[in-house]
């Protein structure tokens, strides 16, 4: 028999189901309709696992991080410690070398602000590709503007990958100081090869961040395989809490860098004269901490490495190919982005109706997609096309799942298009 891309997501022994059974949100009540939740890139939804560790930490131990010297504060404290830990074995670094932020988009604007305010001088050029999320392009714009330094972009092909040859070429020019790219496009799915990047990057004196937003949650990730100085992601992309984030970063780099806000928790002593700074992470974590969070994230990648990250990877991979197979099978769609190597995500068009008005006719058929620009206008701007419909694929979706959104989108056509 031939092997098709949808047999082949049954074939694997991941039980997508079984996942499924431990998110409340993913469980209807009696009389109510599921919902195909496909829209894993923007936020994942929670499994009763993080929602107990959240309750436990704001239940058992809550109380003030590094403040207090009364039990449930240093139990609070204990924990927001482990969580760094976790975080830190999760990415193949160091604790000391993970600082908890609110997310992606705090992380890099840490490291525009501190690394790059104190860093970059007139003349000298950050490189971005044409792939990123507006959080991975603006902050080097602020930066860039305080600096004098300049933003420089390697450009994407066709497919939706980016032209290595133009990062060779930019960083032979010696002006480049920081390399900036997605690890995984979140428009696009293109899974960028950082690693190789580091290398040119390094080879040039340059060095690298990596925006893993969108593949903390689809990849396996080792920020020492990877080479990079610089690594952000979201937990709430990963099946953690809101507000809760981490950077990585080299050590001798977070040493050498100034604080970026200023406040409680990241000094050393402070005079009306003269104020010292804490050591890092701790210099770049103004203000109480996020603790209950911090723990929550932990469990959520618990929870993901109990389930298995390639498994994770696999299972994804096999629903992304049979969704674009069936989504390629409606007439008048067109999908937006090829790249060889991709991850979870696949964004179309419908020529005839607007991507909006296909979203609302998907979410009619209880199918949440997202549409528009997706934070990466510069992505749609290549494309020639305002705005795609993006389906994004996690551990729990499930095959039925692909089979409804491409039943939806042919509704879709049947109700948009003259
Ligand atoms: N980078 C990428 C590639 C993303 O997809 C996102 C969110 O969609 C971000 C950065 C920003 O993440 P957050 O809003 O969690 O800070």
């Amino acid at each position: 028999m031939e092997t098709t891309a949808s047999n082949q997501a049954a074939e694997t022994s991941f039980d997508a189901e079984a996942v499924r059974a431990e998110f409340p949100a993913l469980t209807p009540g009696p009389g109510e309709r599921g919902c195909a939740f496909l829209d894993n890139a923007a936020t994942t939804q929670k499994p009763r696992a993080v929602l107990d560790a959240l309750e436990r930490a704001y239940v058992e131990s809550y109380g003030a991080i590094g403040r207090g010297v009364y039990r449930w504060s240093a139990e609070a404290t204990q924990h927001y410690e482990q969580a760094r830990a976790r975080v830190a074995r999760f990415l193949g670094g160091a604790a000391d070398e993970v600082v908890f932020v609110r997310g992606t988009t705090e992380a890099i604007n840490l490291v525009a602000a501190s690394w790059g305010g104190s860093r970059l001088r007139p003349g000298d050029e950050i490189l971005v590709s044409g792939l990123e999320h507006h959080s991975n392009l603006v902050p080097w714009q602020l930066a860039a503007e305080a600096t004098g330094a300049r933003l420089a972009v390697a450009p994407i092909d066709e497919r939706g990958e980016i032209e290595l040859g133009e990062i060779e070429r930019r960083l032979a020019a010696g002006k480049v100081r920081l390399v900036a790219v997605a690890h995984v496009s979140n428009a696009l799915g293109t899974v960028v090869p950082v690693a190789e990047i580091a290398t040119l990057a390094h080879a040039a004196g340059a060095r690298l961040l990596v925006d893993g937003a969108q593949s903390v949650p689809h990849l396996p990730v080792d920020v020492a395989a990877l080479g990079c100085d610089f690594f952000a992601f979201s937990g709430h992309k990963v099946y953690g809490p809101s507000g809760i984030g981490a950077l990585w970063a080299r050590r001798e780099l977070l040493e050498a860098m100034p604080p970026w806000q200023g406040g409680g928790g990241m000094i050393r002593e402070v005079g009306f004269e003269r104020t010292t700074f804490a050591d890092p992470p701790q210099r770049f974590e103004a203000g109480t901490p996020a603790g209950p969070e911090a723990r929550a994230l932990a469990t959520a990648l618990d929870w993901l490495e109990r389930l298995g990250r390639e498994a994770v990877a696999a299972h994804e991979a096999a629903l992304l190919e049979l969704a674009r197979q069936r989504l390629a099978e409606v007439p008048g769609v067109r999908l937006v982005g090829s790249a060889r190597r991709r991850a979870s995500v696949v964004s179309f068009v419908l020529d005839g109706a607007h991507a909006h008005d296909v979203g609302t006719v998907l979410d009619a058929a209880g199918v949440a997609v997202r549409v528009g620009h997706h934070c990466a206008q510069p992505v749609m701007a290549r494309f020639g096309v305002p705005a795609t419909v993006r389906a994004s694929f996690a551990a729990y979706s499930t095959a039925a799942e692909v089979e409804a959104l491409a039943r939806a989108v042919l509704r879709a056509r049947a109700l948009l298009v003259r």
